[in-house]
């Protein structure tokens, strides 16, 4: 199989964000005067733009009392921007923060001082934040700041290991502190919280938002001629999907699963392998060295959402160390080996729907053989449902801001 026809993935080249000269406003927002209570919203990464879409989405459709307004960091500039066509969201702040090779450190202080003048002149009731990036972080802190109240979507995840992964797990650990309302996704995302120390009361258990955004994209868009080349490519084939591009796994764990998985593909002829490559200079050089040139594998740049969601949706495995995707794999039925020691989503493995590849020499390799020659397998994942959300998490989450934030703020103002 040639893989002549796919838009290539550029193996030579850095990484080179776009760079913009202002960190401007981009509009302005119409009734900033209004009495309505005002929701800030903070998102910077492609995760948390598809968490946050249903929430505000939801807020904007059906809760008109408040005014929704959001601010996109820029943590990540490429990587999001189809996502906020895609989701119809146009932010009214952008921070423009992206610098080549920032640290976690400067990202958070060019977050902060971003978001300073506009929570001074705009004086939300709530600020909003999403998962573990360090945006979120910066999020939540200035709004800690101001004494705003600060809503966390999906609070309560643990990985165990505070530098695993870094610095997301300690991101999510210091949002708890400073955040004012939770939202789990889970009990067991609840319990965690509690044994922290959280009131029960400010724990409110919702579901995971990124099912709402899946079942968006199955019911409003459709495959790309794009992706339905690569399909072509693979058609009649098992189809292993894989992204990897988390910190801990750059260097040698990377590179030895990535060698497993060529091993595999190359031992089976009806096996192939996509591969988005995360423009991270770290995956491109190990996709280049480990995989570039073999037959029956892909290397692609990262698909738009509703594309990636049509590649997963005919994978026969997928093989990932994100944690979206191991919340977006149940609800269409599919495996998926975790490229980590540890996750902070335990339910998919106790679900039996995910399984943790680890890094050891091989393991991956006998995970996939085990699972090629165990017929019968796949029909039971489909079986399993998403332990992550039933698809209606945002109009929960929605309800609670209107009831927990607004109403105070009613109260307040009378
Ligand atoms: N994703 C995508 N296109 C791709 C690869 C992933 O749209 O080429 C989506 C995927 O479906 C998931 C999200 O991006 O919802 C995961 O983002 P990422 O892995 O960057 O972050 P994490 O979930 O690990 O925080």
């Amino acid at each position: 199989m040639s893989n002549r026809h796919l838009a290539p993935l550029s193996l030579t080249g850095s990484y080179s964000p776009q760079f913009r000269p202002d960190a401007a406003r981009m509009a302005t927002c119409a009734d900033s005067r209004s009495m309505r209570p005002k929701i800030l919203c903070v998102f910077g990464t492609r995760p948390e733009i598809i968490k946050l879409a249903p929430i505000i989405r939801e807020l904007k459709q059906t809760h008109h009392d408040i005014q929704v307004m959001t601010v996109m960091s820029g943590q990540h500039t490429d990587l999001v921007e189809p996502f906020l066509e895609l989701f119809q969201v146009k932010p009214d702040f952008n921070l423009q923060i992206m610098q080549r090779q920032q640290t976690p450190n400067e990202v958070c202080a060019r977050v902060l001082a971003g978001l300073e003048p506009i929570m001074s002149k705009e004086a939300p009731e709530a600020v909003i934040v999403q998962g573990d990036t360090t945006t979120a972080l910066a999020g939540a802190l200035t709004g800690f700041h101001h004494k705003t109240a600060v809503a966390h979507v999906e609070a309560g995840l643990r990985s165990g290991d505070p530098h695993n992964p870094f610095p997301e797990e300690m991101n999510r650990r210091l949002i708890s502190r400073l955040a004012t309302y939770h939202f789990a996704a889970t009990s067991g995302n609840r319990d965690s919280l509690l044994r922290e120390g959280v009131p029960a009361d400010d724990i409110f258990v919702t579901g995971n938002p990124v099912v709402d955004s899946l079942h968006y994209i199955l019911e409003n868009t459709k495959p790309s001629s794009r992706v339905r080349e690569l399909l072509k490519q693979t058609a009649g084939q098992k189809l292993l999907v894989l992204t990897t591009h988390r910190r801990e796994s750059f260097g040698r764990a990377m590179r030895q699963n990535l060698r497993d998985i060529r091993e595999f593909v190359e031992r089976h002829e009806d096996v192939s392998l996509i591969f988005a490559v995360h423009p991270n200079p770290n995956v491109v050089e190990a996709a280049r060295t480990e995989l570039n040139g073999g037959s029956r594998i892909l290397l692609i740049e990262p698909l738009g959402y509703s594309d990636f969601i049509q590649l997963l949706k005919q994978s026969w495995v997928v093989l990932s160390d994100s944690g979206g995707i191991q919340e977006e794999a149940p609800s269409l039925g599919k495996p998926v080996f975790v490229l980590r020691t540890n996750t902070e989503r335990p339910e998919a493995i106790d679900a039996g729907v995910a399984f943790l590849a680890g890094n050891k020499p091989g393991h991956l390799l006998a995970m996939l053989n085990r699972a090629y020659d165990e017929p019968g397998w796949l029909e039971k994942i489909k079986q399993i449902p998403n332990p992550f959300g039933d698809g209606k998490t945002a109009s929960r989450i929605a309800e609670i801001i209107q009831q927990k934030i607004c109403r105070r703020a009613e109260r307040i103002t009378r």
